[in-house]
């Protein structure tokens, strides 16, 4: 797989050379206060497998919100487009990259809906969505293949 993206005035690019481990559609507060919007949608992948080129994200600091640790989000300097986010609460070097910056993002897909408690009424999930009203336990909803590189960056 390889999936490309970049923020919106070309500063930043970045190519992903491996699938994401997971995709999420978060509707916690923290998201839609970001984004400005009913939720984020980010995938989860190893930082390494994200090449970047051209000028070097800015690092903000955020919070501690749902998990209870603070998380910096990588945006571009020049038109503010948050690219990725470090979740300091998530053990190993991953990222969760906002995939509206991919040039095309419908090459993926949300796996799962999280943090619904805070889901905004009138948006209704698609019919057999998997919610989870916070968060879930990565070995009972990650694939096989997933959880395998999950133990290899962890050791958990
Ligand atoms: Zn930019
Ligand atoms: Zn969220």
């Amino acid at each position: 797989m390889s999936l490309e993206g970049g923020c919106a005035c070309g500063e930043i690019r970045y190519r992903l050379t491996a699938a994401p481990m997971i995709v999420h559609a978060c509707h916690c507060r923290d998201c839609q206060r970001l984004t400005g919007s009913a939720f984020a949608l980010n995938l989860w992948i190893e930082r390494k497998f994200i090449e970047a080129s051209g000028g070097e994200p800015v690092a903000f600091r955020v919070p501690p919100g749902s998990s209870g640790k603070p998380h910096d989000v990588f945006a571009c300097g020049k038109c503010s487009t948050h690219l990725w986010s470090k979740y300091h609460a998530a053990p190993g070097d991953t990222v969760l990259l906002r995939t509206g910056t991919l040039d095309d993002p419908t090459a993926v897909k949300p796996d799962v809906h999280i943090f619904t408690r805070s889901k905004l009424s009138w948006l209704e999930l698609p019919a057999g969505a998997r919610s989870f009203e916070t968060f879930y336990k990565i070995n009972e909803v990650w694939s096989p293949e997933s959880l395998a590189r999950w133990r290899q960056l962890t050791g958990l």
